[in-house]
């Protein structure tokens, strides 16, 4: 039985004997429910003006096409990345949870938010042909049992009844981003990921997930793979910005 089988399995029991609770203050919510009303409340939705390319958001009135501080003086090689939430408070500690607490249940919560970005006019009305989650290493995919994009992917590909195929495979272990600013991202990753074999992308519209988008190097880095090896278009779709 695989790992997630097994929670799957343990969840229910759980479920039969305790009420749910918020995933954040533990007051007590309805079944099907991860978080109590006050604490949805305090979750961060992006609104516009934003970027139209990476999502970033904007103060203030924007009236004409812009490239954002973030877009700027690069490539960005995806069509459009989405985002519908902000990764801060209540949205990145459950993301946290639900990546490095292995608490796996709060996936179908990070896949609502996810779902949210699919609702953006730059997604809603396009058609894909595969869904293709960003790849972990597989010597960190290893490490942490799942890779989230994936499961986020099979949510997403359930609904909106696309092929979820992870053409993608990761092939060097690069250290962790964080402490790196823009541009050594970008080289960090260069040469990080490629097509796997017998994969076919050609003439295919690509939808590419992950759960947050911090710089959109990642992103870019994956669509310029899957762009040169013949996609027609890689948009991109996160549960999250940063
Ligand atoms: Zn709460
Ligand atoms: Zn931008």
């Amino acid at each position: 039985m695989s790992a997630l089988a097994k929670f799957n399995g343990l969840s229910v029991i759980a479920s039969l004997l305790y009420p749910p609770v918020c995933s954040i203050c533990a007051a007590t919510i309805a079944h099907g429910e991860y978080l109590c009303a006050e604490c949805d409340a305090k979750v961060t939705r992006i609104v516009p003006p934003f970027c139209t390319k990476c999502s970033e958001p904007f103060e203030g009135a924007i009236i004409s096409e812009f490239t954002c501080a973030n877009c700027e003086h690069r490539v960005l090689h995806f069509d459009a990345a989405v985002a519908a939430y902000r990764s801060r408070g209540i949205v990145r500690r459950v993301i946290l949870d639900f990546k490095y607490g292995r608490q796996l249940h709060l996936r179908h919560l990070v896949a609502r938010w996810l779902f949210a970005a699919l609702d953006d006019d730059r997604l809603r009305r396009r058609r894909f042909d595969i869904i293709v989650p960003v790849p972990l290493h597989p010597a960190r995919e290893r490490e942490r049992g799942f890779n989230q994009a994936t499961l986020l992917a099979d949510l997403l590909s359930a609904r909106m009844s696309v092929q979820n195929k992870p053409v993608l495979e990761r092939i060097r272990y690069t250290t962790t981003q964080t402490a790196f600013d823009r541009a050594e991202r970008m080289e960090n990753l260069h040469g990080a990921f490629r097509l796997r074999k017998n994969m076919d992308v050609r003439e295919l519209r690509v939808l590419l997930i992950d759960d947050v988008l911090t710089t959109g190097s990642t992103l870019s880095e994956c669509a310029r793979v899957l762009k040169k090896t013949g996609a027609n278009f890689v948009h991109a779709a996160t549960a999250a910005r940063a």
